[in-house]
């Protein structure tokens, strides 16, 4: 068994986050450990980091740890008995033993945020075609995927995942609250950056931002990041029409938070939140305009509280189509499939609350 940081551990370093890698390739995992914010981390005792060889472990005189495929076809597959001989050498009670696949869960700042929590981290990373299926179920936790593509070998994902969760370990960023401010973090990219010089190639830094103004900026900077999203990625705006409101301000996972209602009055203070500016309307509507977009929300009384059951998203007739075909295929069904509408494009989706979403097309 190789050790990445040869020191026994300290008082201090019983504390920190202790991460184990079982690889067959201890090496790979070593570079990063040694550059910038990780190095600082690892000698600041914040997080802890083992590489465990499962070559070690090999019960074969040619240390060989992978054979033919039963059944055939190409490509070898790493055996049962070393993997799972190795996971148990470093397992404790509080252990989470993490395969990294392509199968897994998808790596997200949420599930990254709830790995920092674990005291004892181990990640298996796979070579060849895989790991015997008997070792994964009898030793492994959890699977996580750090992306719909297939790298060689496990090593990669391991150091992405180490990476990521490193941020949300406190004390490992210099600043926590520019981490608040990353892309994903409030279901939006991050606005876009500049810094001196004041002008580069003929084009100048927004004036806004030299304005000394810091309601306008943060006013700014906010639009700037909810058009450049929506430019981009509209499915991560539609995504958080189906959060709520006040599980955002707990920090909980987008996936769980679909709730039977949201409140009328908690989603426009969610979206004022968010964007910064005051809604338009009446008591019964509410419209925030942002550039080309813009969201209506309307009041529907209920026997118990008044629910914004029932809102509209208009934007660009280019991202039209791909919002639609988001919706279709996880927020719900579709209730009426695209049609015009005078000269927009109109369609009505029902999320999984049973709420009724109206998708509009701006003339553009
Ligand atoms: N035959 C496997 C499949 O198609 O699911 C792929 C095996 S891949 C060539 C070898 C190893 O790389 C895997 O066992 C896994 O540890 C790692 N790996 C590859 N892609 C990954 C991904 N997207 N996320 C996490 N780990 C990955």
């Amino acid at each position: 068994m190789l050790d990445a940081l040869a020191e026994p551990p300290s008082a201090t370093q019983r504390k920190a986050m202790h991460i184990e890698v079982l690889s067959l390739f201890p090496s790979y995992i070593e570079g990063p450990l040694h550059e910038s914010i990780l190095k600082r981390a690892i000698q600041n005792d914040l997080v802890r980091i083992s590489n465990v060889d499962i070559r070690a472990f090999s019960t074969r005189k040619d240390s060989r740890v992978d054979d033919r495929s039963f059944g055939g076809g190409p490509g070898m597959v790493m055996m049962a008995e070393p993997v799972a001989a190795a996971i148990r050498s470093c397992r404790t009670p509080d252990s989470r033993v993490v395969y990294l696949t392509p199968q897994g869960q998808m790596l997200t700042p949420t599930l990254a945020k709830e790995l920092a929590t674990v005291s004892h981290l181990i990640l298996l990373c796979g070579h060849y075609e895989g790991i015997d299926q008997r070792a994964i179920d009898a030793d492994v936790d959890q699977e996580i995927s750090i992306g719909d593509y297939v790298l060689t070998n496990g090593c990669l994902a391991a150091l992405v995942l180490i990476d990521v969760v490193a941020r949300f370990i406190p004390g490992v960023l210099g600043n926590e609250e520019a981490a608040a401010e990353d892309s994903f973090e409030k279901g939006l990219f991050d606005h876009a950056h500049y810094t001196q010089p004041r002008v580069f190639e003929g084009k100048e830094v927004p004036e806004v931002l030299l304005s000394g103004d810091h309601e306008k900026i943060a006013r700014w900077r906010r639009t700037q990041a909810l058009e450049h999203t929506l430019k981009r990625r509209p499915d991560l705006v539609a995504q958080e029409f189906l959060v709520s409101p006040q599980a955002v301000g707990e920090g909980i996972s987008v996936r769980k938070l679909v709730e039977p209602s949201m409140y009328f009055d908690d989603v426009l203070r969610f979206y004022e939140h968010v964007l910064g500016i005051l809604p338009e309307g009446d008591a019964q509507t509410a419209s925030f305009s942002c550039g080309a977009f813009s969201l209506t929300f309307l009041r529907v009384d209920r026997p118990m509280a008044s629910v914004a059951s029932m809102f509209s998203v208009a934007m660009p007739t280019h991202q039209f189509r791909a919002a639609v075909a988001w919706c279709r295929k996880k927020a719900g069904r579709l209730v009426t499939a695209p049609m015009v509408e005078g000269d927009v494009f109109v369609a009505v989706v029902k999320d999984p609350d049973g709420r009724l979403v109206r998708i509009y097309s701006t003339n553009d």
